[in-house]
């Protein structure tokens, strides 16, 4: 197994570090996955509030299919792409791999497809999974790993979906067994390194988004805190710290 760190998506949110969408890319077995997208190539269809929020620059550059290209590998063989949630910076991509399975938590799928709360329907973007994507689902049947759960996917050697609801109803984390190490994309869980960090620290702008737009902030929370008691040998990272995504380019 070979795993590139890549960042398909920057955001400059104002008064804030600058982000990135870190997406892992996996060769296994002669397959491609993805774990999260970014946006996609020319994304257009991003609402106004999310734009103001985030600021993506929306470089094609930086998207997935073009960054697979870069690699010298081919964006056709991407057969599996295993989402952390569903929200516009993480889904944006799905439609340039339309023929990939897609992998996600159940609760999240329902949230996207039956929004329940005024926040739920602000926050999706339909017309990113448009092209009916091949879904795969899973619940929070699981086994112990690092005092979490994670429940192996479905035909993708190697690599399980980790329930840490909060940020949205089924966000996940994503844990890969690289064969020489565990890593674990932990999404949004947090925005910032600091938080995972002794003692935990996070800039007010970050820390007050994150509350603003976690659909259950005690769960959150209650996350974070078994992310900050993980064994060592488990190399953890959000989906938006640059600084952690520099580490795992260098
Ligand atoms: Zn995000």
């Amino acid at each position: 197994m070979k795993v590139h760190h890549l960042n398909c998506g920057t955001m400059l949110p104002p008064a804030s570090p600058r982000m990135v969408a870190h997406c892992l890319l996996i060769e296994t077995g002669g397959d491609l996955v993805l774990v999260d997208t970014g946006f996609a190539v020319g994304e257009d269809r991003l609402a106004r509030g999310f734009t103001r929020m985030v600021r993506p620059t929306l470089d094609p550059a930086e998207a997935a299919l073009n960054r697979i290209r870069e690699l010298g590998l081919d964006p056709g063989d991407v057969r599996h792409i295993v989402l952390t949630h569903l929200d516009p910076d993480h889904a944006g991509g799905l439609r340039d791999f339309p023929r990939a399975r897609v992998h996600l938590h159940a609760a999240e799928l329902a949230a996207a497809v039956h929004p329940v709360t005024a926040g739920e329907r602000r926050r999706y973007l339909p017309a990113q999974w448009a092209h009916h994507p091949d879904w795969m689902t899973y619940d929070d049947a699981g086994e112990e790993l690092f005092g979490l759960r994670a429940r192996p996917l479905e035909g993708v050697d190697g690599l399980a979906l980790v329930p840490l609801a909060g940020h949205t109803r089924g966000h996940s984390g994503v844990a890969v067994d690289t064969g020489a190490g565990w890593l674990l994309h932990a999404g949004d869980a947090y925005y910032f390194h600091g938080e995972i960090g002794t003692p935990p620290r996070c800039p007010l702008m970050l820390r007050a988004a994150q509350r603003a737009v976690a659909v259950d902030h005690a769960q959150r929370l209650a996350n974070l805190a078994r992310l900050r008691e993980l064994p060592s040998r488990v190399e953890v990272f959000s989906a938006h710290d640059a600084l952690e995504l520099a580490r795992h380019q260098s």
